[in-house]
């Protein structure tokens, strides 16, 4: 664990600090945040002096660099350092979870109506493969998952609970440590994707009483694009062999045999990118200095302005759903295309993001929405930059 001096937010200092609020207004933080200058610098930093001194000299001299990225995660996400594994991105991290889990033909996974593709691709494959059932739960009135529903299909076939906490699409955040209670107390294995959420509202895993947890750096997190990481509760790593091992993830120790590592080290592998993860842990650091909670709440204030700015205006529809409602504020509007819209604004330097049905299926198929348009907001975006947007928005329509 690590200890980082915090201080009170400033929004003038925030914006300072990072070098991209100067060029764009950038509303596409869900995709990939603009990096603070200390994350550029680390990462930078670390690239120049490889090149001078040898990847591998660099590597053993910045130790302490590369050691602190798994303290700054635990202390993230309040876990031991020897239950994280850093990996290249969220997909991966998740995947090595997944992937490590024995299902046998009849296993139920249980998961959410607003899943991502890329999870739900892989509950597929291995249901094929293996004869288990995935399962989408309905959500509740408000588009969260029902916990009724959960309740009700807990059976002692149920092998995992798998949920996204923050889908893609949407200001959705679904009610994981409600959902956790209920895995716990059927002592069901639990994996979040909390690709969205870390970084963007304080996550506790041990208040969520998951399992696994995946996430990304680029993200809210504002690390450099190629990193992520994944949270293996100590009690359930014996239980899970990762799909594939290396001589970092194992030791080879005879003939015959090998054996696997005791942390959550045997997700990673031998090689990675050792400037991108010091700006993750720079990145981390980065936020724990503003406070989690502070970060939360700025980004549910200028999510709040954001949507009451914008739902007034002529055939726009805000989109999102959830009781509690994150930084992700997704709207169609009558008669224009998404992609126009986006195209449109990126001449103004104005970034938003286009979003589309497949990357969240289930979710945008029951809801009718093929299309549309994602501005996500993060801490440092300015309250004059909301307005700007909207008035912007009010321009194209
Ligand atoms: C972006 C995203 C992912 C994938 O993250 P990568 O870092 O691109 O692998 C997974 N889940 C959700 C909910 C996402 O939004």
């Amino acid at each position: 664990m690590t200890t980082i001096q915090t201080r009170p937010f400033d929004l003038q200092i925030a914006r300072q600090e990072t070098p991209g609020t100067t060029e764009v207004l950038h509303l596409n933080n869900a995709g990939s945040a603009l990096p603070s200058q200390p994350v550029l610098d680390a990462t930078i930093t670390y690239l120049q002096r490889e090149a001078l001194l040898g990847g591998y000299e660099m590597a053993a001299a910045s130790q302490a660099a590369i050691e602190h990225t798994y303290d700054a995660a635990a202390t993230l996400i309040n876990c031991s350092r020897e239950e994280i594994a850093l990996m290249e991105n969220a997909t991966r991290a998740w995947d090595m979870a997944f992937y490590s889990i024995p299902f046998k033909p009849g296993d139920r996974i249980l998961t959410s109506m607003a899943e991502y593709a890329s999870n739900y691709i892989a509950y597929l494959q291995v249901a094929h493969k293996t004869g288990a059932i995935v399962e989408p739960i309905p959500d509740d009135p408000y588009g969260q998952l029902s916990l009724d529903a959960l309740r009700n299909a807990i059976d002692d076939r149920v092998k995992l609970i798998s949920i996204t906490h923050v889908p893609t699409s949407g200001g959705l955040v679904n009610p994981i440590a409600e959902i956790g209670k209920i895995a716990r107390s059927a002592g069901i294995l639990y994996l979040v994707d909390a690709c969205q959420s870390v970084g963007q509202m304080p996550i506790d895993v041990q208040k969520i009483g998951c399992d696994l947890l995946s996430t990304t750096g680029r993200k809210y997190l504002r690390a450099p694009r190629g990193t992520g990481f994944l949270y293996v509760r100590k009690a359930v790593l014996d239980q899970l062999e990762p799909p594939f091992l290396d001589l970092h993830a194992a030791t080879w120790t005879a003939r015959e045999s090998y054996e696997m590592r005791p942390d959550a080290r045997r997700f990673e592998t031998w090689e990675a990118n050792y400037a991108n993860r010091v700006g993750l842990g720079a990145a981390i650091d980065y936020a724990l200095q503003w406070g989690m909670e502070t970060i939360w709440r700025r980004i549910k204030l200028l999510s709040y302005q954001l949507r009451s700015q914008l739902s007034p205006l002529p055939g726009l529809i805000v989109r999102d759903r959830g009781i509690t409602q994150c930084g992700i504020v997704t709207f169609t509007i009558d008669g224009k295309e998404p992609e126009e819209i986006q195209r449109r604004l990126a001449e103004q330097n104005i970034n938003v993001s286009v979003g589309v049905q497949n990357s969240t299926l289930l979710d945008l198929e029951a809801r009718g929405i093929k299309t549309f348009v994602r501005a996500s907001v993060h801490y440092y975006n300015s309250e004059e930059e909301i307005a700007r947007f909207c008035s912007a928005i009010e321009n194209l329509i």
